[in-house]
């Protein structure tokens, strides 16, 4: 596992460099947030000795076991999954950003007077509304919501690129709802978008977050 794992590490890493350079970026813009949902704690702790500082899950209790797991290792953990309301509360306790804001009920659960997380609100790019994420006619009411709402600090948009559509459109429809965003949030910049399959594409398109699972940590134990 070890080898393997640096390598396909190495292997995205220089993925990475080459599409920034193709975009004209400097690799210091993006931060790679390996997801490593379904993967054990070891996992997490062999990812943090190769220089892994950001890490995504998308499951409450399964983050929540990782996050106490590897308390001593500092790391910054970013939840990127669809979150249903009543386990909101329990995320925003050790979540150091949550990706997948997509309603009112979410933000108000979310908020908190004694700690504060990064907020992204998560846009959904199909038609099929349970996919999460807002609808483009409710980004501007989500957006307001998160900036009246303390222990949330807006960060920007995220987004999933649907399967069956050129990723590179994808997340040009997501870089005009950032614009969108950034008229109410001038400092809300960050872009989450861009996976295993689809970071090149991403990054050409202005991605700031990169969230990658399998191509880094192989694939997902059933
Ligand atoms: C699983 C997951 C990823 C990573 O997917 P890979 O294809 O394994 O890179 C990214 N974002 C979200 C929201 C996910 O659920």
């Amino acid at each position: 596992m070890g080898a393997e794992l640096e390598s396909r590490l190495a292997g995205v890493r220089e993925g990475i460099a080459d599409a920034a350079s193709a975009a004209g970026r400097s690799v210091d813009e993006l931060t790679l947030i390996v997801v490593t949902k379904f993967h054990p704690a070891s996992l997490v702790r062999e990812l943090h000795g190769l220089g892994v500082t950001d890490v995504g899950e998308n499951r409450h209790p399964e983050a929540r076991d990782k996050v106490e797991a590897t308390a001593d290792l500092g790391l910054t953990w970013h939840f990127i999954g669809q979150l249903q309301t009543n386990k909101a509360k329990q995320v925003a306790r050790y979540a150091d950003a949550v990706h997948s804001i997509d309603r009112p009920e979410l933000v108000s659960a979310l908020s908190s007077e004694t700690r504060t997380i990064d907020g992204f609100v998560q846009i959904n790019l199909t038609a099929d509304a349970g996919r999460g994420g807002t609808s483009d006619a409710d980004l501007e009411v989500i957006v307001e919501r998160v900036l009246d709402a303390p222990g949330i600090v807006l960060r920007g948009v995220m987004a999933v690129a649907p399967l069956d559509a050129d990723p590179r459109a994808a997340f040009a429809t997501v870089r005009r709802a950032s614009e969108r965003v950034q008229k109410l949030a001038p400092n809300a910049q960050a872009l989450s978008m861009g996976m295993s399959h689809d970071y090149r594409e991403a990054i050409l398109e202005g991605a700031t977050h990169l969230r990658i699972g399998t191509a880094i940590t192989g694939n997902r134990p059933v």
